[in-house]
């Protein structure tokens, strides 16, 4: 049988008459599921218990934490175990007012790119929708506070499993109670995928990992850049724009020397010229089996220097978790 977790209210309203229930049970069933975060069906105490004794042979489809680790600055990396063993990494970041998830779309990731640490692992499969939400639960219940935002940033590229990540879009925000504007979907792009995603008509924030200002450079960074030039990925993210109004984050890692001179930043902005974008400049995070360098902060600054005076949105991300090995491109699907 499939998991409970994934069902709207109506879905789950149908399944307790199916078992005989009256339909109210159907609403404190997604309570208990979505809000309480209840990980065994035979503990909704609200429930008879003879209806409970029967109810232990149905999977809610929750994963179990394996490890735990904790970075000091309060973020906390969490290798969970699937129902069928695999495991996958999903990252917990809190600040004060806001708790965010980095969630996992697949174990594994077939992209390679050269500088993450997922793609030098081996690709296992997409993960269900169930399985995305279950990160999210998992952090909320582990921290004991609401989710507030949700990034698709951890193993896997979400658009090669559009449609359950579509999936676990609509649940996230309709039955957890997430804004869809607080859920952001990062891809390296893949043709047709922007469009298909802006088609769907969701209003979470599209971030694309750019990575690199001109073609030669990008293919050699991410291999699948190859079929995919950078005109026909530029036309996409703006048909994005135009579809969904919103404007698109472009994700772009310092390497330094590889990226980072300020002809690179030129070439950045002139592509982006009259584009509704943002520019997420990531320092990279060390991975052992890259041997690229983050550029030194004085070369960080003349970067995002030479973006503001060419006027363009510009911020520069510092990811978390680094010591943990939790930070952006360093999730694996095994302890290390
Ligand atoms: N496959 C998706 C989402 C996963 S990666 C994507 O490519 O967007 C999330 C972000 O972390 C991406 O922008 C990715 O390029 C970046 N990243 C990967 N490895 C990194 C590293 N070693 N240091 C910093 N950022 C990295």
């Amino acid at each position: 049988m499939e998991p409970l977790l994934g069902k709207s209210l109506t879905q789950l309203t149908q399944w307790v008459i199916e078992q005989g229930q009256p339909s109210y049970r159907g609403k404190q069933l997604h309570q208990w599921l979505y809000q309480k975060g209840v990980r065994f069906l035979d503990d909704i105490s609200v429930f008879s218990k003879k209806w409970r004794q029967n109810l232990t042979q149905y999977p809610i489809g929750r994963s179990t934490i394996d490890y735990c680790t904790p970075a000091t600055d309060g973020t906390r990396k969490y290798l969970l175990r699937l129902r069928d063993g695999l495991t996958i990494e999903t990252v917990g970041i809190p600040t004060k007012k806001r708790l965010t998830v980095c969630v996992s779309s697949q174990v594994g990731c077939p992209m390679t790119c050269d500088f993450c640490a997922t793609g030098k692992g081996k690709f296992a499969r997409n993960l269900k929708s169930y399985e995305i939400v279950d990160q999210v639960l998992t952090v909320q219940e582990d921290f004991g506070r609401r989710v507030s935002h949700v990034v698709f940033m951890g193993m896997g590229e979400p658009l090669l499993n559009i449609d359950e990540v579509v999936a676990a879009v609509k649940t996230l925000n309709e039955d957890v109670g997430i804004g869809q504007r607080s859920l952001t979907i990062s891809t390296v792009g893949l043709p047709g995928k922007i469009r298909q995603l802006a088609k769907s008509r969701l209003q979470v924030t599209l971030a694309v990992s750019l990575h690199a200002p001109n073609q030669q450079l990008r293919q050699k960074l991410i291999p699948s850049a190859k079929s995919y030039p950078l005109h026909a990925l530029f036309k996409e993210c703006q048909e994005y724009v135009r579809i969904t109004r919103r404007r698109v984050t472009f994700e772009y890692i310092l390497l330094a020397e590889v990226n980072d001179f300020p002809e690179h930043a030129q070439q950045l902005a002139t592509h982006l010229h009259g584009f509704q974008s943002h520019i997420n400049l990531i320092p990279y995070n060390p991975i052992s089996e890259a041997d690229y360098q983050r550029p030194s902060q004085q070369r960080i600054q003349t970067f995002t220097q030479s973006l503001l005076s060419l006027r363009k949105a510009v911020s520069v991300r510092y990811s978390r978790g680094l010591g943990a090995d939790a930070a952006c491109g360093q999730l694996r699907a095994s302890r290390t």
